[in-house]
């Protein structure tokens, strides 16, 4: 259980880039890093793309206005001159800028947490990973429901062989906030996020599916796509080349078969992510509208609905409860976790501590550049006429 006491010696210095006034994801980064006082201190920015708004902005949540800077750049020049400088940043600007702002926070030597999509390209993604290794940092994905405990609950079901083999995954991220095209004229974070100079190859595969994809990897580390098969439409026209839906066939290499639905025109849906894993004796279900609760399906019996935080759940997801289980955990929580368990890796590389890093179950680099395949893999199966293709390789699959 967390209450919010020290997990290392002393909280990080930590700074944004983005995450402004207007954005839409910056609040959420700061109530998961702050949440535990002894994890993160929010102590400079560069919160915003105008640099004046940025700093209005940063004094108003607190930070000194003289470490509210114009630009990252300025920033790490000058952060670099203080003994107690920052460590660690947070990139949460729109993903064309992702790769060059890693690539300078690394080069500056501080630790990076970053959104998702991480960055355009595979290629990209292990430049940077090669580049992290050799400055000995840290770089984390904020995959943010992934830190929600019933993750974790049906990852050890299923390794304990709770619902048998594994034979159907069902994946859905799904909304209808742009069923019509008013988002593009009235928001500018939904305007760029159908520019591909600024989005980059696809729209809802980056934008919400590389999120249940990583959580259905965590959920199940043994399995492995095969190949995949993906359609992809903009209904919107004016959207195209990306996608505002998207169906993906994936084989797995165990013989099981999935399908995910991503979709952003879904019109009335208000539930985003469902999870639904089902295996040779049982199935388990997970949807973020209720996410304290886990469907546990075994044929023949009655259904079960297990409870966050309730005695027999397995020790690894009350590991990160907070709340018991009387009472909600959200979205927030979830946030909460993955920025924990941040601030324990970063600790632990700092300390040349690699079995902490090792056991730590966290979005790494790695977790960010398997969703830059899976989003390449994706178009390139839907723009050849949506054919199948071998996930870990470039080649399409023969007929
Ligand atoms: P947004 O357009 O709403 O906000 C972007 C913010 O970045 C603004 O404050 C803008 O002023 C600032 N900005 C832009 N360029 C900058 C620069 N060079 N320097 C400093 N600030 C800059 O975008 P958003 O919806 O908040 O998305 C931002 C990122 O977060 C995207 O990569 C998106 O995919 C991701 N995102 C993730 C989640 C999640 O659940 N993990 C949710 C929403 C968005």
């Amino acid at each position: 259980m967390l209450n919010g006491e020290k997990k290392i010696a002393r909280p990080l210095r930590w700074a944004m880039i983005g995450g402004g006034r207007t954005s839409q994801v910056g609040y959420k980064h700061r109530t998961g890093a702050l949440r535990d006082n002894t994890a993160f201190q929010l102590i400079a920015g560069a919160f915003d793309i105008d640099a004046e708004r940025g700093k209005e902005f940063g004094v108003n949540i607190g930070v000194d206005e003289n470490r509210c800077y114009p630009d990252y750049r300025t920033m790490f020049t000058e952060e670099a001159k203080r003994e107690d400088g920052i460590e660690v940043v947070t990139i949460a600007t729109p993903n064309g800028t992702h790769y060059e702002i890693t690539k300078a926070a690394l080069n500056a030597g501080l630790h990076v947490i970053c959104e998702k999509p991480l960055f355009f390209t595979v290629e990209e993604g292990e430049e940077v990973k090669e580049l992290a290794e050799k400055q000995g940092k840290i770089v984390g994905v904020t995959y943010g429901y992934s830190g929600n405990q019933m993750v974790l609950q049906m990852r050890a079901m299923i390794e304990q062989g709770k619902i048998g083999e594994i034979r159907v995954v069902d994946l859905q991220y799904t909304h209808g906030f742009n069923a019509t095209d008013q988002g593009e004229k009235t928001s500018a974070a939904q305007k760029w996020r159908v520019d591909p100079k600024v989005a980059g190859p696809s729209f809802v595969l980056g934008d919400l599916s590389t999120h249940t994809y990583y959580m259905s990897e965590l959920i199940m580390p043994e399995m492995k796509i095969k190949k995949l098969l993906c359609d992809r439409q903009s209904f919107v026209g004016t959207r195209a080349p990306l996608e505002d839906n998207a169906f993906v066939m994936m084989h797995y290499e165990n013989g099981a078969v999935g399908r995910l639905w991503t979709s952003s025109i879904n019109a009335g849906c208000m539930d985003g992510q469902r999870i639904r894993i089902v295996g040779t004796k049982a199935s388990l279900e997970w949807w973020d509208s209720k996410p304290n609760q886990l469907k546990y399906e075994v044929q023949g019996e009655p259904a079960q609905t297990l409870i966050r935080a309730m005695p027999y759940m397995d020790e690894t997801c009350n590991a990160d409860e907070r709340l018991g289980a009387l009472h909600q955990e959200g979205l927030s929580e979830a946030w909460a976790n993955i920025y924990l368990k941040f601030a324990v890796a970063i600790d632990a590389k700092n300390r040349g501590d690699e079995d902490t890093l090792k056991s730590l179950v966290y979005p790494d680099i790695d977790a960010g550049i398997q969703g830059i395949r899976w989003i390449e893999n994706c178009v390139r199966s839907a723009d050849n006429g949506g054919v199948w293709v071998e996930f870990e390789t470039k080649k399409l699959v023969q007929a």
